[in-house]
């Protein structure tokens, strides 16, 4: 019956486009309608526990949005898990990484609830996860069912809370739309109290293209905010002067009345006199476009800002914008010469908001704005090159400074004094069949001249290429659809460090603009060096703190956008990976094994446990273990099913069926992800 009652609602919305239909049409729709609406139960919320939030809709993740909310837990396991509505069990999922045991159950209105982190499913469904993990042989399985087979009713208990897969005790909650789109639950009938406002705590100011600048420079500019009691507002403890295209940013949190842990606001807006010009609304994301979660927050060093302007290829669904994607046009219309406050207002579900100001002022032309003084007190290097997207910045501090090119490839300009400081330009047009051009720079009579090479090839939307740097030393791979706006990548040779678990190899790259991120995937690769076995070999991130991450080893030929005609050079035998966004790469090798200790139980015990649990702690330096396939452990040469847990590094297994007495060998294999095995046993008894 309900299921009918849908098909006509969907047939409905049809109807409607065809507004010239007979009256009888009319009634029909009506009717429908008002239907639908009482089929849609209230959504109960999952736990028995007073409503508390550890992380909300659309906190930034390091690839993708928070696509759901994360339910406190308080530190414990085990607390019965409530189907939100009447519906059935359609998918569940067990892994040791992301969302560990998964239960996803479509609502009879279409929409589908996620649940994850679980410690177990509700009986029905662990037998049959159980099953499929005896069919399989591993931990990793995902099963789908047919509507009839598990239906579930508001209200009962389809498993239990854990902590499996990643982060702390915790229940992680979606709700999406039944095209399979994640919403924000707090505004589909969810509710947290909540009394308290948004905090604000610091402004950026993004100045955009060569014709921009925030006080004085081409770099975004933070500025951290104050409470200031008497207007109830945040307030910038100073004034940025800007000129040309500039973008706003923000930092800041919620709270909410049980906990006092962060939480992502629901919306962010920019106001211009007393004029919203931008906001952001976190209500829905899709999967397809999780990763432009590079797009719409900033971040500098360990600070992320939400943004409240567009990029270009930003297709995200959450924005409303006066017509310019937020970009401020400072020095013309709207925002002549002179001083302008703007605000910016957080809000989070409950309503409450807090607002902050700052005053923008805008200089009357781009030389006034560059002749600016720098409020940084910090010492100004003698060299300074800062790639952008379509040009680069040197500048030079010295007695007698000049800056010229050495072959006429491109062109420099303007050059400016700037802070006792020579300040020129490089303009990235096209440059064909050029890939490089050489900058001298010379500071003065006492110090010897320094070169600056620039790399000149363009990346650009709709246009698959490989560009091969350092006479093909590393070389990127772009698919058409990769980059979102045209981009003179600047590569600079940096030979790695070695570090725990793995050796250097001559090749090192950092890209810029660090700012760059790519909307399909792109590909780096090296060359295989003389005489390294390239099994051993991988590439690697520098992550934030400056550790390496592995994030690849395929092989020639494995992947990669197609061949691009203007490859030139060495393209064979080469390490590649995937990549998603500018940074600093390295071509390292890791030839350090994983480590298997703590073995439990330990040789030469005797057990009374029939079915007793073997542990054992597995810990790689280096490329670490990236898959499931990569451990193994067995009783008496037999594999039994394992369960990693690779935030604790932890290995673990228990035998299917009692056992008899008698002596037991069992052992731990581990690979890591550059091939390195290792092996471990005990012997144990029954008596
Ligand atoms: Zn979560």
């Amino acid at each position: 019956m309900r299921r009918l009652r849908y098909t006509f609602a969907a047939a409905c919305c049809e109807l409607v486009g065809h507004r010239a239909g007979p009256l009888v049409w009319h009634v029909l729709l009506v009717a429908v309608v008002g239907s639908a609406i009482a089929q849609a139960q209230e959504l109960r919320w999952p736990l028995a526990l007073t409503p508390t939030l550890s992380s909300t809709f659309g906190e930034t993740r390091s690839t993708a949005f928070h696509n759901g909310i994360d339910l406190k837990t308080w530190g414990k396991t085990g607390y019965p898990v409530h189907a939100a509505a009447d519906g059935w069990v359609e998918r569940a999922r067990t892994s040791p990484w992301g969302f560990g045991r998964v239960i996803y159950v479509r609502l009879n209105d279409g929409r589908i609830v996620v649940y994850a982190h679980l410690d177990s499913f509700y009986d029905p469904v662990q037998k049959r996860i159980f099953r499929e993990q005896r069919r399989l042989g591993q931990y990793s399985v995902q099963l789908w069912f047919e509507k009839e087979e598990y239906p579930v009713r508001r209200g009962e208990v389809i498993g239990a809370t854990g902590q499996t897969g990643a982060g702390p005790p915790h229940l992680h909650f979606e709700l999406r739309d039944g095209g399979n789109a994640p919403m924000n639950p707090l505004l589909h009938a969810f509710e947290v109290a909540d009394t308290e406002s948004p905090t604000l705590r610091r402004l950026l100011v993004v100045p955009r293209g060569a014709g921009s600048l925030a006080d004085g420079g081409h770099d975004p500019v933070v500025v951290p905010l104050r409470w200031h009691a008497q207007s109830q507002r945040f307030r910038a403890v100073r004034d940025v002067r800007v000129f040309g295209r500039v973008g706003i940013g923000v930092e800041s949190f919620d709270t909410a009345d049980a906990a006092d842990n962060p939480l992502a606001p629901l919306s962010h807006s920019l106001i211009i006199g007393g004029q919203e010009v931008f906001s952001s609304r976190l209500q829905r994301v899709s999967f397809s476009s999780g990763h432009q979660v590079a797009l719409d927050r900033w971040r500098i060093g360990n600070l992320v800002f939400f943004t409240l302007f567009q990029r270009p290829g930003n297709r995200l669904p959450f924005y409303s914008s006066d017509g310019n994607a937020g970009w401020l046009l400072a020095g013309g219309e709207p925002m002549p010469p002179g001083e302008h406050p703007i605000e910016v207002v957080a809000k989070d579900v409950a309503g409450n908001e807090s607002r902050a100001q700052m005053t923008l002022l805008v200089d009357a032309s781009f030389a006034e704005a560059m002749a600016a003084a720098s409020p940084s007190n910090e010492p100004a290097p003698e060299l300074e090159v800062a790639a952008h997207e379509r040009f680069a910045v040197i500048t030079v501090r010295g007695t007698a400074p000049t800056v010229r090119v050495s072959d006429q490839e491109i062109h420099l300009h303007p050059q400016t004094d700037r802070h006792a400081g020579l300040v020129s330009y490089a303009h990235f047009g096209d440059q064909p069949g050029v890939q490089t051009a050489d900058v001298v720079v010379h500071f003065g009579p006492e110090r010897p001249d320094t070169t600056v090479r620039l790399t000149l090839q363009t990346i650009r939307p709709g246009e698959a290429r490989t560009l091969l740097y350092d006479a093909g030393r590393m070389a990127l791979h772009v698919d058409a659809g990769s980059a979102y706006e045209e981009t003179v990548p600047q590569v600079t040779s940096v030979e790695p460090v070695a570090s725990p678990g793995l050796r250097a190899t001559e090749l090192g790259f950092i890209i810029e603009p660090a700012t760059v991120s790519f909307d399909k995937w792109a590909r780096i690769s090296f060359p295989v060096p003389d005489g390294m076995d390239a099994e051993h070999l991988g590439v690697y991130v520098s992550d934030r703190d400056g550790g390496w991450v592995f994030i690849g080893n395929d092989l020639d030929g494995t992947s990669g956008p197609a061949e691009a005609p203007d490859a030139k050079g060495p393209t064979s035998n080469r390490v590649s990976a995937r990549i998603r966004a500018f940074g600093h790469f390295a071509l390292l090798e890791d030839r350090a094994p994983p480590t298997i200790s703590m073995l439990a139980p330990r040789s030469q015990t005797w057990l009374d446990e029939r079915r007793p649990l073997l542990r054992a702690r597995v810990v790689d330096r280096g490329s670490g273990i990236g898959k499931e396939e990569d451990l193994a452990i067995e009783l008496n040469g037999r594999p039994l099913i394992h369960i990693y847990d690779p935030e604790v590094d932890l290995v673990e297994a228990r035998p299917d069926q009692p056992l008899a007495d008698g002596e037991y060998v069992w052992t731990v294999r581990a690979s890591d992800q550059a091939g390195n095995q290792a092996e471990a046993s005990s012997v144990f008894g029954l008596r």
